[in-house]
């Protein structure tokens, strides 16, 4: 990437790092080589987002008048090529970088003033409810009912695969407001409080044995209409502005780092003559680098006409390509790799299997590959 980088953008990665090399501390790094998922316990995240909100650095995405950093594109690039670089620990998305856009574009001057400063400074911990038993990739077809009773809506049913619901405090939510029409016109984006009685979280444990996920259940939970974001039955703009937040386009970097922390166990391990090790290794090479010049092209603004195309285009790139390392990880670690006892064992023997089997959900969340390939053939083929 060096060559890409002007002397004042060189200059910007020396006074990020610098910073790392002192904020960091040595639990929070060795968490970031340890993950055994995108996601960390909060914490962990919490810990590392109260170090860059006294810096003033933790929501590089945002615009200035809100708290944001001003950097420029490529700025923003290099500091999450630094971050992974130095091992520091994934924030957690659901509040910085899914709900709080939405709430800039979408929230009233109150909804703002009260929500953004809270999701800056952790003090709220968000979760997502769209998904739900029968509307995943189907998501319009979703039918938590909100029913409008006095200045409150009432809900009931259920919301699946809710990650972290157990430890949010707030959850950004659609719920099902009108029946009449296409299914998106019936849709409600709603925010509310998980401490709202009538709401149960249950545990679902993950291949890896790990609690990330839940089903949460609405048994009459009253949410003010004051919470909702945009016009009732008008959720579905507001999810779809949401979505292209979620797809974002920065896995390059990580996944470099993955990529080297690998070359490195190969040599140590005595692996690197092994031809299938060293086929995956160039192999991966290789897609890293075409990935990080995709994502660097989209940073300068991509060919005309990529644009609508490269969050999914990026989503499938990323999400295979961190598959394929985590295979080859697993090669690289052997049999040592079965979950036993983990804690003794290096780095890249303890998380090989976690993230082998947490990360086989990658092509599934946030719209899984096959939707990214339809909306992309849809795209490219030019039918709506
Ligand atoms: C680890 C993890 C975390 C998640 N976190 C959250 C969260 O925090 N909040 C939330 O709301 N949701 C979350 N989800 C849910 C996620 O968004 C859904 O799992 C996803 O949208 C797929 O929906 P589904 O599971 O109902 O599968 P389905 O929609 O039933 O799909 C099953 C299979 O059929 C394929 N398929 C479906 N329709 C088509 C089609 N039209 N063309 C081609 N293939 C198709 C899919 O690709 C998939 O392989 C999470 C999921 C996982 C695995």
């Amino acid at each position: 990437m060096d060559i890409f980088l002007s002397a004042d953008d060189r200059r910007f990665r020396d006074e990020v790092r610098t910073f790392l090399a002192t904020a960091l501390t040595p639990e929070l790094r060795r968490a970031g080589r340890r993950a055994r998922s995108v996601f960390h316990e909060p914490d962990i995240s919490l810990a590392w987002q109260r170090i860059l909100h006294t810096r003033g650095w933790v929501a590089p995405d945002w615009p200035v008048a809100h708290g944001g950093t001003g950097w420029t594109e490529v700025q923003r690039y290099i500091f999450a090529a630094e971050c992974a670089r130095a091992n520091a620990p994934s924030l957690a998305p659901m509040g910085l970088k899914m709900v709080a856009p939405v709430i800039m574009h979408y929230g009233s001057d109150a909804q703002k003033n009260f929500y953004l400063p809270r999701i800056l400074s952790g003090e709220d911990y968000w979760c997502q409810g769209f998904s739900e038993p029968g509307a995943g990739s189907d998501l319009a077809n979703l039918g938590l009912r909100a029913v409008p009773d006095g200045t409150d809506y009432v809900l009931n049913g259920s919301k699946i695969w809710t990650t972290h619901a157990h430890h949010a405090n707030r959850m950004f939510c659609l719920v099902r407001t009108g029946s009449h029409g296409k299914p998106q016109s019936g849709i409600t984006f709603l925010l509310l409080d998980m401490a709202s009685p009538g709401i149960t979280v249950k545990p679902i444990i993950t291949l890896a044995g790990d609690h990330e996920l839940n089903q949460v259940f609405f048994d009459d939970v009253r949410v003010p209409q004051a919470n909702r974001l945009g016009a009732e039955n008008d959720g579905w703009s507001v999810a779809k502005y949401l979505l292209a937040f979620e797809r974002g386009g920065r896995y390059a970097p990580a996944l470099r780092v993955t990529l080297n922390q690998l070359r490195a166990a190969a040599h140590d391990e005595g692996l690197t003559s092994d031809p299938d090790i060293a086929l995956g290794l160039g192999r991966l090479a290789a897609e890293v680098d075409a990935l990080q010049s995709q994502e660097l092209q989209a940073l300068v603004g991509g060919r005309a006409g990529d644009a609508a195309l490269l969050p999914s285009m990026l989503k499938i790139l990323g999400t295979e390509i961190s598959q394929r390392l985590d295979e080859l990880a697993l090669l690289i670690a052997g049999p040592a790799a079965f979950p036993t006892v983990l804690d003794a064992a290096p780095d890249h023997v303890a998380v090989a299997m976690p993230r082998y089997l947490n990360d086989r959900a990658a092509s599934i969340y946030a719209g899984s590959n096959e939707i990214q390939r339809d909306i992309i053939a849809r795209m490219l083929l030019g039918r709506s």
